[in-house]
């Protein structure tokens, strides 16, 4: 391959690639900061349902690519379910939470509705 036709390809590949990098990483590092000012003003056991818990459950829902963990099933409906039970005075940490879908989130909590 001539020497400036492989250059021409590198910098087209270079002028593709890096915004989608930079957009990727913008997206990261915006959830990672969304998520720690959620985080840092959630205390642990205590059940949300305004702004931090919509913004932690969509982290969670996104990172999990929308699919249910146990079945891998992806509905229009997902749960986000705390592995440590808020009454266990879980944290809303992401570690601690995971996308499941309706059916496999009642069977991990036999006595929900
Ligand atoms: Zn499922």
């Amino acid at each position: 391959m001539p020497e400036n036709l492989r250059m021409a390809l590198f910098v087209a590949g270079m002028l593709i690639l890096a915004p989608l990098a930079a957009l990727a990483a913008l997206r990261a590092a915006t959830w990672a900061l969304v998520n720690l000012l959620a985080l840092l003003t959630m205390r642990r056991g205590v059940r949300y349902t305004g702004w931090r818990w919509r913004v932690v459950r969509s982290y969670v829902l996104d990172r999990d690519g929308h699919r249910c963990r146990q079945c891998r099933q992806s509905y229009r409906t997902m749960d986000v379910h705390h592995r440590t039970p808020l009454s266990r005075l879980g944290s809303h940490a992401t570690r601690n939470l995971e996308t499941l879908c309706r059916s496999c989130h009642k069977s991990r909590h036999p006595h929900m509705r």
